[in-house]
């Protein structure tokens, strides 16, 4: 992997904060774009911005034909079925949220859904929301000192009202790459389907949802060097079809009537109003750049600066505790340094050019299980160095001599 010339695609790399090279460890929150996606997005509003699926006009069938390649791109990319198993969203968020909605229409008072306690509020809050207007019961997996989920008590959670497992392929506080295969495995031998939260997968893992035999998926472009404001919903045909739109609108229609109205085939039931055309095109340009590196050479370098930043803290700052120490894990720490209050040591970083992210990283409740309030993270992306690494650490060792 040629990581200068990575680099060189990511201009904002080139900044400076607080007169130093910025050292960019916040891609769990949201990576940066490299030029290829920024250029398509500049493209489609200099030459070739129209309404999708409306018009007969040539610009109009470019921007639909830019938009469907994208979701062909999609399919294969995680190896989905069909096209139309992908479903165009804002996010991870409004993925999760369409299937609470719709297939949570489905539910009855007093059924159960299982989660984990590593779940971002994305994947909790939708959940609770249903359960505002039903009887739903939601069950917790925790997590034993490692961070990885206890199986035995996820085995132990269904019963003959769980309707759906929602948990994340990836925890973005702990790093840790749940065993979803054999938990999906394990949820289909009760006969109960299984929505996966792959927001901290996509960027790092090659996605095979057929392999997985995930029923949904659901990921954001903008943590995967892609635009903002585009996530995918995979989901398996049968349930996709059998379940009711979730907003109401134009593109979703077949026939609208003040008598009644019947609606479209999939995806496009699911994808109400003027979708993120532009975006949608881009993502395609994100997965290119992806497969033009290798999502395995990725994975290998990301987790390579995890593992020599990880012993680097744990021999040069005192009273270091780090949060995640799962046998499989991503490029991602969090950590505490006792008696320092985490954003101290984020606003400190910062002032030393280091971007890392600071709180409770929409993870309250995994926050109240580990017995703190917030902490630090510094995650990894493509165009991460070594060289950075070592002078995350050395600035770390700084901001904690300078607290002490
Ligand atoms: N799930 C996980 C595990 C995440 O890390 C995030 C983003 N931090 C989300 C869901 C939500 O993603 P988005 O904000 O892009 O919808």
């Amino acid at each position: 992997m040629d990581i200068e010339k990575i680099r060189r695609d990511f201009p904002i790399l080139d900044r400076q904060i607080n007169g130093r090279p910025l050292i960019y460890l916040d891609n769990t929150a949201t990576s940066q774009t490299p030029r290829q996606v920024v250029d398509e997005i500049s493209r489609m509003y200099t030459s070739a911005k129209a309404n999708v699926h409306r018009g007969v006009h040539t610009l109009s069938q470019e921007a639909t034909d830019a938009q469907e390649a994208t979701r062909r791109a999609v399919a294969r990319y995680i190896n989905a079925p069909a096209p139309e198993q992908v479903i165009f969203t804002r996010g991870t968020t409004e993925a999760i949220n369409l299937v609470a909605s719709s297939y949570g229409r489905l539910l009855e008072n007093g059924d159960e859904i299982i989660l984990t306690v590593m779940e971002h509020h994305s994947n909790i809050v939708p959940w609770q929301l249903l359960g505002s207007r039903k009887r739903i019961m939601l069950r917790v997996v925790p997590v034993n000192a490692r961070g990885e989920l206890d199986l035995n008590v996820y085995a132990s959670l269904f019963n003959e009202r769980t309707r759906l497992v929602a948990m994340c392929h990836v925890s973005n506080v702990l790093g840790t790459v749940n065993p979803v295969k054999s938990m999906i495995a394990e949820a289909h031998s009760r006969g109960v389907p299984v929505l996966i939260d792959g927001a901290q997968a996509s960027p790092h893992m090659r996605i095979d949802v057929q392999d997985l035999d995930a029923d949904f998926y659901a990921f954001s472009a903008h943590k995967m060097y892609g635009p903002t404001g585009v996530g995918v919903l995979y989901g398996k045909k049968h349930l996709l079809k059998m379940m009711p739109p979730y907003q109401g609108g134009g593109e979703m229609i077949a026939h609208v009537s003040f008598e009644g109205t019947t609606y479209a085939e999939l995806p496009f039931k699911f994808e109400a109003g003027t979708p993120d055309f532009v975006g949608i095109a881009a993502l395609r340009k994100a997965l290119e750049y992806i497969d033009s590196i290798g999502i395995e050479d990725i994975e290998r370098h990301e987790v390579a600066l995890m593992r020599h930043t990880q012993e680097r803290m744990l021999a040069e700052i005192p009273g270091l505790k780090i949060y995640g120490n799962a046998a499989d894990k991503s490029p991602v720490i969090s950590f505490n340094i006792e008696g320092e209050h985490h954003y101290d040591v984020g606003l400190l970083l910062d002032k030393l050019g280091v971007a890392v992210r600071t709180g409770h990283h929409c993870a309250q409740p995994l926050m109240k299980a580990l017995g703190i309030e917030g902490c630090v993270r510094a995650s990894f992306g493509v165009y991460n160095t070594m060289a950075e690494a070592d002078a995350f650490v050395d600035a770390l060792v700084r901001v904690s001599t300078m607290l002490r």
